[in-house]
């Protein structure tokens, strides 16, 4: 199942998304449609944090081209980009 948590994902607490970087490629709303929407700029913004897995989460940050989606786990520790 392709929603299916993985044990792998940390958990992913915070959710940020950088409007000056992103350039509404719209590739995490493809992947998590659930979390992201693209606003009246065409930026994405983030609509419900839960509304995806983790593992969806990580996959739409991950597809980013210019590393727009940022993610924290619940110890501010910064999961992707990595550091
Ligand atoms: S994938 Fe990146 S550049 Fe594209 S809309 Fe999402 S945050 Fe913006």
């Amino acid at each position: 199942m392709a929603d299916e948590q993985k044990n792998d994902t940390p958990k992913i607490a915070k959710i940020e998304v950088d409007r000056d970087a992103c350039i509404s490629v719209a590739s995490c709303v493809d992947i998590a449609p659930e979390v992201f929407e693209l606003d009246s700029e065409g930026k994405a913004v983030v609509k419900n944090s839960q509304g995806n897995p983790d593992n969806t989460i990580l996959e739409a940050a991950q597809s980013c081209p210019v590393n727009a989606v940022i993610l924290y786990d619940e110890d501010g520790k910064r999961i992707w980009p990595k550091e």
